[in-house]
């Protein structure tokens, strides 16, 4: 008889941006032609950039000929598009990354959620509160976790560091040592980010204890202070004790095209053994490439034009962040984030649950965010904007606003 892996009944409720879709839907339904601004998802909207589009419609091209096309695409990548990736995102801010250190994929959330299999199921992980809720899921499912505690809104044999206003939005290093630290910066919920000197003190600490830190930056494009970080691999030793991944997702506004890609040193070690050959053995088993067009197109963001592109797209988010940041400020909120981000972590009004704000919003207002409780009980009391609307809805959502709360 068949049976189900048991560790998915540990997890609670309906993923969080289901929850917001249903009530959103709800409200759709009972308030029909009502003009909702959408500040919620992560999720991106302005087009591809023209260069993207020019490489996918070659490469399209290329598929449709006999003499150019192209079937299964190498496991962990084309060699163009990783030595555009180690030449632009690690030489050039002096990090000693090489092509074949890079394993292109599908995106970061595949690879935050598989990375864990090649690790013992009796290593403890340890997380930020309030925190991407792909990183604990995931471990739940692999069974490295215990059962949900409901009223700590936390899972048994996790440990949470929580990011707090006081903590800046950073983690504090843990009493107890983690085996795996999944650290995310610039950060997703809160826009905090690391500066150098703190995120070497984790690697320090990674590297005494035989941690490994899993370093997701996957919204490093959108680092406008000159004192963070752009890589984790910029912390002296971090070879010894760290696995980055990045994505295409929020740099490009790939969400739609699925591109990634996870970096693993050669001499990285877990207990002794080389994680490398394990990451090269998983990638080859369980996946097939990711799409030649896709990684045309990718290559086409390291050009000289894209690069110009791209970074005129993330100006124009980082403005709209600005927008949101300066009004909620001037409509006396308190405001964190989006300076090195496209998320907006405020304190929600007249000391309301992040729900309760969430639907005084909704109804009010018609403005969806997302409830900061919901990456985290540390992150009750707060609510999630995000920049990447349009201007004008930004706009409108502020306006909205300042005139209604
Ligand atoms: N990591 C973080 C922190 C994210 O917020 C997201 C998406 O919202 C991802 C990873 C997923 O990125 P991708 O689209 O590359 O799967």
């Amino acid at each position: 008889m068949a049976t189900i892996n048991r560790n998915y009944l540990k997890l609670p409720g309906s993923y969080l941006f289901s929850t917001i879709a249903k009530k959103v839907n709800e409200y759709s339904e009972k308030n029909p032609g009502a003009d909702i601004i959408r500040l919620g998802i992560g999720d991106v909207t302005k087009p591809l950039i023209p260069e993207v589009t020019k490489a996918l419609h070659k490469a399209v091209d290329e598929m449709g000929n006999a003499g150019t096309f192209k079937g299964y695409a190498p496991d962990l990548g084309y060699d163009f598009l990783r030595n555009a990736i180690a030449e632009n995102d690690y030489k050039a801010r002096g990090c000693d990354i090489s092509p074949d250190e890079i394993f292109v994929s599908d995106g970061a959330k595949s690879d935050c959620s598989n990375i864990q299999e090649i690790f013992g199921l009796d290593d403890k992980i340890a997380v930020c509160d309030p925190v991407y809720p792909v990183y604990v899921d995931s471990n739940v499912m692999a069974g490295r976790t215990g059962d949900y505690d409901a009223d700590l809104q936390r899972f048994k044999d996790v440990i949470y560091m929580p990011c707090t206003k006081e903590t800046g939005f950073v983690p504090e290093i843990p009493k107890e040592i983690p085996d795996l630290i999944y650290l995310c910066f610039p950060n997703n919920p809160t826009g905090a980010v690391m500066k150098q000197e703190q995120l070497q003190e984790w690697v320090d600490f990674a590297r005494k204890n035989g941690s490994i830190i899993l370093y997701d930056a996957a919204y490093e494009a959108f680092i406008s202070e000159m004192d963070v970080p752009h890589s984790i691999y910029e912390c002296e030793g971090a070879r010894e004790c760290a696995i980055e991944f990045k994505s295409f997702s929020k740099t490009a506004g790939f969400t739609g095209l699925r591109l990634g890609y996870t970096v693993i040193p050669k001499e990285l070690t877990a207990g002794g053994d080389r994680l490398w050959p394990l990451w090269v053995r998983r990638h080859g088993t369980k996946y097939n490439g990711a799409p030649y067009i896709v990684q045309r197109a990718g290559e086409a963001v390291y050009s000289d034009e894209g690069k110009v592109q791209v970074r005129e797209q993330i100006a124009g988010y980082l403005e709209n962040a600005a927008i949101i940041s300066e009004g909620l400020k001037s409509a006396g909120y308190e405001v964190y984030g989006g300076v090195n981000a496209p998320y907006i972590w405020m304190k929600t009004g007249d000391g309301m649950t992040s729900w309760e704000f969430f639907d005084y919003l909704l109804e009010k207002m018609q403005i969806v965010g997302t409830p900061g409780s919901g990456f985290g009980p540390a992150g009750e009391g707060y609510f999630r904007l995000t920049a990447f609307g349009t201007r004008q809805n930004s706009i409108r959502a502020i306006d909205r606003l300042k005139t209604i709360g």
